[in-house]
């Protein structure tokens, strides 16, 4: 498989102000090509430091691309240091000085001295065009090696790598066929469901598989490289439906959909609607529901009762119920889910009540979270569990958590 290393340029780059995103953009489009990326630099705008990086780059991988340090100033180097690490001189060209010349009158700007260093290019580069900047890129073939220089601003790279690189990469690449699935699962954490899936995907090394872990929220990626659509395809026959079988009801999504989206997919068909009462998770869950474009065609809205006194006036909770369980427990969740039910006349409701920590208001352990139900056709039902983390992590998870506790009782 043909390997790649990317070098992001500019010392920008190794502030806690900047970080490097570009990489991440050309990542996504070599793999498309099935390009694996091999290592990533960040090198700052130091002219030894960088010639020794792209030298030994080059000496590793037959793909190597730059961004950034292309501009006009004393401290744009990448220029430079690719002829230097290759050998080759800088030339001065017309024909990149014309069209530097020709964006200045175009925008009718005078054309400053210094700008004349963007119409050097390494000896043999093919220069590639620059629509949204001044300083062109460069495609540069050495030694069966092919270097990129491409400029730092994403909406300057972006559209050279896909208009000019892509094109030339693929030429030079086999034809190759990529095909993916893509699995959601909720209610395990990353390191269970390794040990789970580990004993299927570990025997193939095509598909590759990935595993992307948040609370409570996993994210599975199988992609096959083959010759033809139909052999990759078919390896994805062969290594999923294991997975699947193990995984079972705990894929929540296969096209990439958030739980909410999928929740409100299954409201729509039920034709449903559903409310919220939320206390420890202090109105992630509303945020959340409403973040899905046409959640007011099942969500009718929601409480956010922080209090006991808020349980009581917004939802109706008993006091006595409050004073003998306390506000984390399943007697209360189930009353708020059941509240409000009554008070939204929503077809569904459910409620989160528990302690996000760090301290613990009822005695209750920091990490219980205590969900609630409540529909139409049975009486309130709770669960209870026990998170991991701190405080940001338990509140995520408790709502990621009742977020699938209502997707299993709609299922
Ligand atoms: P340069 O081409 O070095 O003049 O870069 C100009 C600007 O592009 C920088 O100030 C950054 O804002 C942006 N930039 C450069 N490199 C990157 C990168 N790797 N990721 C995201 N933005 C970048
Ligand atoms: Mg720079």
């Amino acid at each position: 498989m043909a390997e790649a290393e990317i070098i992001a340029v500019g010392s920008e780059l190794l502030t806690s102000q900047r970080v490097d995103t570009n990489s991440l953009f050309l990542t996504d489009q070599l793999n498309a090509l099935g390009v694996e990326v091999r290592r990533k630099m960040v090198v700052g705008d130091d002219r030894d430091l960088l010639t020794a990086s792209i030298r030994e780059a080059l000496a590793r991988v037959e793909i190597v691309i730059l961004t950034g340090g292309l501009g006009p100033t004393e401290d744009d180097l990448t220029r430079d240091a690719v002829a230097a690490a290759t050998g080759r001189k800088l030339i001065f060209r017309e024909d990149l000085r014309d069209a530097i010349a020709e964006r200045f009158r175009r925008m009718n700007r005078k054309m400053a001295e210094i700008n004349l260093r963007q119409a050097y290019a390494v000896d043999g580069a093919e220069a590639l065009p620059n629509p949204n900047g001044t300083a062109c890129g460069q495609w540069l073939e050495h030694h069966n090696r092919v270097a990129m220089l491409l400029p730092g601003p994403p909406h300057e790279m972006k559209p050279m790598f896909t208009d000019h690189c892509v094109p030339r990469l693929a030429l030079r690449l086999p034809a190759q066929v990529i095909r993916a699935r893509f699995y959601r699962v909720a209610g395990m954490g990353e390191s269970d469901l390794d040990q789970l899936i580990a004993p299927v995907y570990t025997n193939y090394t095509n598909p590759v598989t990935t595993i992307l872990a948040a609370p409570s929220d996993i994210q599975i990626h199988l992609r096959a490289r083959c010759t033809t659509a139909a052999e990759a395809e078919a390896l994805l026959d062969e290594v999923c439906p294991p997975i699947e079988a193990l995984l079972g009801d705990r894929i929540y999504s296969r096209n990439g959909d958030a739980l909410e989206a999928v929740i409100g997919a299954m409201l729509v068909k039920l034709s449903a609607t559903l409310s919220v009462a939320e206390s420890c998770t202090g109105g992630m869950l509303g945020q959340r529901i409403t973040a899905i474009a046409g959640s007011s065609k099942y969500f009718v809205g929601g409480f956010l009762a922080y209090s006991d006194f808020m349980k009581e006036q917004l939802l109706g909770v008993n006091r006595q119920l409050l004073d003998a369980h306390t506000a984390v427990s399943e007697e209360v969740a189930c009353a708020m889910a059941e509240g409000a039910r009554k008070h939204t006349g929503s077809t569904y409701a459910i409620s989160v009540t528990g302690e996000a920590g760090p301290e613990s208001a009822t005695g209750a352990p920091v990490g219980t979270v205590i969900l609630g139900f409540a529909g139409p056709d049975q009486p309130a039902e709770a669960r209870r569990v026990q998170l991991p983390g701190d405080r940001t992590r338990v509140r995520i998870t408790a709502a990621q958590t009742a977020l699938d506790f209502l997707r299993r009782k709609l299922s």
